[in-house]
């Protein structure tokens, strides 16, 4: 059993910048990321609001800070963290190859798109369904695509996909958007994109691909079809919070509740990221959310006496 002196469950821009920071710092620092170093922003292709780097893909800025952390001695790892359990003095991290222990955890692993739960939705997962205009929208060229959800991520990504598609329709189900005024008024100006109001999606139906939704009006009730050869779906975002869920607190979303130094109610345990409630999730948060983390860790593993 390897013992680290920090594990760090996610290797996003949170979970690189802690990496970065205790790797500096001369702990001894291990990264678990289940796919592939970089999180989300590897399904974003170009990032334009990173201090410092005007344009880069998202797959070239998670090449770098993995590299950056390496540099400096982190080891990173591709298990998935299945379990993660708190003993006097170390953390047991358990993945599905290896058990690791540490004497202090951030986690870091960000979270996974919503999913409608509507029948036709796993079926056409790939062919048709979406959680990702930035990777699947150039598949859509002059066809008829659908975005639900009414918050920033629908309403950008309903306008990105007007570079592709020849027709977008976004549905809602209220009156009113929730996202920035700005999106709004940019979404309302372009002439590719419908809102459908007070809709939701019954089911989503097709032979071999996407070939239409089954939309019922929630006022009225009434169900109608719509011929779209895609649907996005951008309705929110679920946490990975539930490693630890026996003692760790969440929030009413199913966040980690952390205090300003990023300690959560497991002592040693730190939260940074995607995975603790955010008012924006962009990777500036992440960033500064990792170098606290990592801070306040090295201050808890100092104090305890672990290194
Ligand atoms: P969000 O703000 O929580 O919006 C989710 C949307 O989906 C809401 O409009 C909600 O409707 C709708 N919805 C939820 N469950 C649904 C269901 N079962 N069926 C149909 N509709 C459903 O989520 P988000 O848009 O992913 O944004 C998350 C965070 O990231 C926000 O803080 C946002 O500001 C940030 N973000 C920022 C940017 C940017 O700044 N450019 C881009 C993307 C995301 P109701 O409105 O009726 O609740």
């Amino acid at each position: 059993m390897e013992r680290y002196d920090i594990i760090i469950v996610g290797g996003g821009p949170a979970g690189l910048t802690a990496a970065l920071y205790c790797a500096r710092a001369k702990l001894n620092t291990l990264v678990l990321e289940k796919k592939m170093p970089g999180g989300q922003i590897l399904n974003t292709e170009r990032i334009e609001n990173c201090p410092g780097f005007d344009s880069i893909s998202g797959l070239e800025l998670a090449q770098r800070m993995e590299q950056h952390a390496r540099k400096f001695g982190a080891n990173i790892k591709l298990e998935e963290v299945k379990q993660i359990l708190s003993e006097r003095n170390a953390k047991v991290v358990k993945t599905a190859k290896d058990t690791y222990h540490a004497g202090a955890v951030i986690l870091a692993a960000g979270g996974e798109p919503r999913w409608l739960d509507v029948s036709g939705e796993k079926e056409f997962l790939g062919k048709g369904v979406s959680y990702c205009a930035l990777c699947d929208g150039p598949f859509f060229a002059e066809q008829t695509v659908a975005v639900v959800g009414g918050g920033d991520a629908a309403v950008q990504e309903a306008i990105y996909l007007s570079k592709f598609a020849q027709k977008i329709y976004l549905i809602h189900r209220r009156k009113n958007l929730r996202a920035k005024k700005e999106l709004q008024e940019e979404l309302f100006k372009n002439p590719k994109v419908e809102v459908i109001w007070d809709s939701v999606v019954e089911n989503i139906e097709g032979k071999e691909i996407v070939e239409k939704l089954l939309l019922r009006n929630v006022k009225t009730g009434k169900n109608r079809p719509l011929e779209v050869s895609g649907v996005f779906v951008y309705i929110g975002f679920v946490p990975n919070s539930n490693l630890f869920n026996k003692n760790l607190q969440l929030d009413e979303r199913g966040y980690i509740k952390t205090d300003y130094r990023m300690s959560t109610s497991v002592e040693g345990v730190y939260a940074a990221g995607d995975i603790r409630f955010q008012l924006a999730k962009q990777i500036t948060n992440a960033m500064s959310d990792g170098t606290t983390a990592a801070i306040a860790a090295e201050a808890y593993l100092k104090e305890k006496g672990l290194v």
